[in-house]
């Protein structure tokens, strides 16, 4: 027998794994920075979660003040020149929706690569690493019956899961403290033919149904009147509905509420509503299964909205995800890791370079209710929470860095992912580039650069 497996190497000084939101902020940030930049992907397309519909939340912090900008904040402007995306607007649910236009967006972030300098390395899935003395050496990727072995000088694992830092034996978490559960995952999809002024009609006529469970409290101001003032909204409601259909058998999901998000397209409308529950998205068999059964709940669940809604006679499938959005796996263990007390309570510590502020948000993995909890304030996430505390050279961006199960339900926010990412590359730039470890860099300098660059690390004025 002869093995044929086809191998080539190639060196970068910075390789960024995953092109989401964190991999994009890390990639750019660390091209920008002047750093020989790769960044790999599985997908023909940059951008992750960014680009299944779903909205950027809580660039802005529950009392309206802007807590992340820099980066993510020069891609919603480019969305905006293109109109596709309203831009910021505070919300009493989720502190800010941006909604966005999910194909601009994928042509944005090809806009904003090439612009950096970054080289996209794509349709390449991460099927190995090499460890050397507890130090990350190379990461092995396949693509078109090839293998291309990468070597760098800091690596950054933004796949979500910390599919790298799992494959280089790094310690890590998985799940709810309590019971392991992850929070379910959801096939995201959108619909032509929604009558907004119809449903806003049918919700001034039933307020109830945008009340929530005692798991779901929500500020006073997340009204009818509040949906209908601007398409920039996210619904969140029809639990009496919902609630009487399941019980008649006619509902075909896990959960008790709609989620849609309002696109910038007249008459289009996100759903994120599927739920797969008792999941676990790091396995390739359960992400098979998710695949199935949250497609077939599509076609259902388009008939009963038509059905018993008003506003959505006329809605018609325009597109699927082409992906399962996975909500939670692996978190990596960091040299520091942020816990739910430093951020519920709101503390920004001076190594901070990104703040978090969205609302502690968890999906339940085996029900279907949804925690909702407030913070004092905006939280700061550390360096320390972005470097693996075992993998040497290994840094982490997106939703997989280092905070506990709490935390998670806030961190895991796409504008936070890409602010973490921005803070991320510029201490990889600077590590690679000064043949330094990531943790031997002065955080104080990342932060300098990061001000410089319209990041938001301190709510006193001074950026
Ligand atoms: C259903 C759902 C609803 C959500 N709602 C919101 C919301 O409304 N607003 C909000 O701001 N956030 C929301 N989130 C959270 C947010 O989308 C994610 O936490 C965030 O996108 C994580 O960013 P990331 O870069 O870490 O991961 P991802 O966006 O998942 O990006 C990871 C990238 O790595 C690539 N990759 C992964 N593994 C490999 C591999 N082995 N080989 C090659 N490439 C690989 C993937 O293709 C992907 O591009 C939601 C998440 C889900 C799933």
């Amino acid at each position: 027998m002869q093995d044929h497996v086809k191998r080539e190497q190639m060196k970068t000084q910075v390789l960024v794994l995953g092109g989401g939101a964190g991999g994009i902020g890390a990639a750019i940030a660390a091209a920008r920075e002047g750093a020989e930049t790769v960044l790999v992907d599985r997908q023909g397309f940059l951008g992750g979660n960014m680009t299944i519909g779903l909205p950027l939340l809580a660039f802005l912090d529950a009392g309206g003040r802007q807590v992340t900008g820099g980066l993510p904040q020069e891609i919603v402007d480019r969305l905006i020149e293109l109109d596709g995306s309203f831009g910021h607007r505070a919300c009493p649910l989720h502190n800010s929706t941006t909604v966005i236009d999910p194909n601009l967006m994928k042509i944005v972030l090809f806009e904003k690569v090439k612009k950096y300098g970054v080289r996209p390395l794509l349709h390449c899935e991460i099927i190995g690493t090499t460890v050397k003395n507890g130090e990350l050496q190379s990461v092995i990727v396949k693509g078109k019956g090839k293998e291309i072995e990468l070597f760098a000088d800091v690596f950054v694992d933004a796949t979500g899961d910390g599919d790298v830092a799992f494959m280089a034996g790094a310690e890590y978490e998985k799940g709810q403290y309590a019971n392991g559960e992850t929070q379910p995952p959801t096939l995201m999809f959108t619909v032509g033919g929604f009558e907004l002024e119809r449903f806003m009609n049918f919700l001034e006529e039933h307020p109830e149904e945008l009340k929530h469970g005692s798991s779901m409290k929500i500020r006073p101001g997340y009204t009818a009147e509040f949906l209908r003032a601007s398409e920039n909204h996210v619904f969140v409601g029809l639990k009496n509905t919902i609630s009487r259909l399941r019980q008649e058998g006619k509902c075909p999901i896990d959960r008790d509420t709609i989620i849609y998000i309002n696109l910038p397209r007249e008459g289009h409308i996100a759903l994120n509503c599927i739920r797969i529950l008792n999941f676990d998205g790091t396995r390739i068999e359960e992400l098979s299964r998710g695949e199935v059964e949250s497609h077939l709940q599509i076609l259902p669940l388009i008939r009963m909205l038509k059905e018993h809604i008003p506003g959505f006679e006329h809605i018609y499938l325009s597109s699927i995800a082409p992906f399962l959005g996975i909500r939670e796996t692996r978190r990596i263990k960091g040299m520091q890791m942020i816990r739910e007390d430093a951020a519920v309570q709101g503390i920004i510590p001076e190594d901070t370079i990104a703040l978090g502020s969205y609302i502690i948000d968890i999906h339940s993995g085996s029900g279907d209710s949804t925690l909702i909890r407030s913070l004092a304030g905006p939280y700061g996430i550390t360096y320390g929470a972005t470097i693996s505390k075992d993998i040497k050279r290994l840094m982490l961006s997106g939703r997989c860095i280092s905070v506990d199960p709490v935390v998670f339900g806030s961190s895991r926010v796409m504008p936070t992912c890409m602010a973490i990412g921005e803070g991320v590359g510029i201490g990889a730039a600077i590590a690679a580039k000064q043949n330094i470890t990531p943790e031997e860099v002065d955080v104080q300098t990342i932060r300098q650069k990061l001000r410089e660059h319209g990041a938001i690390l301190s709510l006193d004025g001074h950026g």
